[in-house]
């Protein structure tokens, strides 16, 4: 119960008075809301402010070794970005006032969108604020009622919410099971149009989609294919140029059957920004129809700039992706000989799955202890009874910190053992 309004206690205890009333609250369903969240391990807080991100961090006063961080090369400090943003702020200035259409695009917003198009081969790219608002806007541009999208039972939240805010009829096939996309595919020839999307490198389990199959099925049945590139984007493929062009080595038919490509200069790239990737029309008719780019400001031009500056790293040091998918490789296989189930990662991405949240929220607080910072992921993040820890490696990590966290997840997971 509260006031509605401010009034001094005295004037409580004489109500009624004019102007007072006892009202409920509206918001304490939400008290009842959390206290449900906390009983159920699902809780989530705020974490206290962080120093700069790299491979180990500093949080209130501690400095962890970072195993939390999308940050896969190492980029998101690196001083070649933040001169490339103070030079771009002293020539552009900050705020951009307005949405790309009406006022906010630059130069570099210019530079970048061409140099993304060079770079994965496509004829045209559009810049987004966010990747999770490429997916939020991309979906609902291509299909509406009467259409229907195909969509992996493991997809992202954002390619989630995209597909609810159009109002295509939503079809979820099992994780990376082209054989039951296609027994779905099968009973929807009636649909006006036709959607297929997916991850290509899976955010939490670190998997690859099949993309040759899903591309297979997409011409079979006359779908058009979006696959979001997000974690793939700087560390897979020729040139980290994504999971697309990882398969095209195999499967050079492959780039030319992707009709959208969605990626993040906020993972591997170190900086922050969306972008969509396809042919002319698609860009035209994004720039038209897309909300998120139409109704949401541009982003700073210095963030262009730190993009273009992050490209031109990833295309002059071809080592660093390569060198980082080995030693994954590397560290996945020791993990599993120690005992923990790493599921079907085949990328810097390694879960240590668990299964119950409690199980993860103590096994991420012990390594906390061991100044090491592992989070554990619980639903919604992943499906109930799925909780993991999720380990992701960058290249910043060095030889020291990776065998300080396998000397620590070898006594967490013998301490595990012995108490089963
Ligand atoms: C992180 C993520 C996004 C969102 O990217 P942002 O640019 O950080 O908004 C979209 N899709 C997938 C698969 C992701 O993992």
């Amino acid at each position: 119960m509260y006031w509605s309004h401010p009034a001094p206690l005295q004037a409580m205890a004489d109500s009624p008075l004019p102007g007072y009333h006892w009202t409920m609250d509206p918001l304490n369903w939400i008290a009842e809301e959390l206290a449900q969240l906390e009983r159920s391990d699902l809780l989530r807080s705020v974490p206290p402010p962080l120093g700069v991100q790299g491979a180990t961090v500093e949080q209130a006063g501690r400095r962890l070794i970072n195993f939390a961080s999308n940050d896969y090369l190492g980029l998101a400090a690196d001083p070649r970005l933040t001169e490339a943003v103070i030079r771009a702020c002293q020539q552009h200035g900050v705020g951009r006032g307005a949405s790309p259409l009406v006022c906010g695009r630059s130069q570099l917003h210019d530079q970048l969108e061409l140099r993304l198009a060079q770079f994965l081969q496509t004829e045209a790219a559009l810049l987004f604020p966010t990747s999770f608002a490429a997916n939020a806007g991309v979906i609902p541009a291509l299909v509406d009622r009467g259409d229907a999208i195909y969509g992996d039972a493991k997809n992202h939240a954002s390619i989630i919410d995209g597909c609810r805010l159009s109002r295509a009829e939503r079809h979820i096939y099992s994780h990376a099971d082209a054989s039951a996309l296609e027994q779905l595919l099968q009973t929807g020839a009636h649909y006006r149009r036709r959607l297929i999307v997916s991850d290509t490198l899976f955010s939490m389990d670190g998997d690859l989609a099949p993309l040759p199959e899903l591309a297979t099925l997409a011409e079979k049945y006359d779908a058009m294919l979006m696959l979001d590139e997000t974690h793939a984007f700087g560390v897979f493929g020729s040139g980290g140029r994504g999971i697309v062009e990882h398969f095209a080595a195999a499967h050079p038919e492959l780039s030319a059957r992707v009709d959208v490509r969605v990626g993040t200069f906020g993972k591997a790239l170190g900086v922050a920004g969306g972008f969509v990737c396809g042919s002319r029309g698609l860009v035209r008719w994004l720039a038209n129809r897309a909300r998120t780019y139409v109704f949401s400001t541009a982003h700073p031009a210095a963030l262009s700039a730190a993009a273009l500056a992050a490209l031109d790293i990833v295309e002059s040091d071809r080592q660093r992706p390569a060198a980082l998918l080995a030693e994954a490789q590397a560290l996945r296989g020791r993990l599993q000989q120690l005992g923990w189930d790493t599921g079907r990662s085949a990328s810097q991405i390694i879960p240590l799955r668990v299964g119950a949240p409690r199980a993860a929220l103590q096994i991420s607080e012990q390594l906390r202890k061991r100044g090491l910072w592992l989070p554990a992921i619980r639903p919604p993040s992943v499906p109930p009874r799925e909780s993991l820890l999720r380990l992701g490696l960058t290249a910043a990590h060095t030889g020291p910190m990776i065998e300080t966290l396998v000397a620590a997840l070898t006594e967490v997971e013998s301490g595990n053992r012995d108490r089963q």
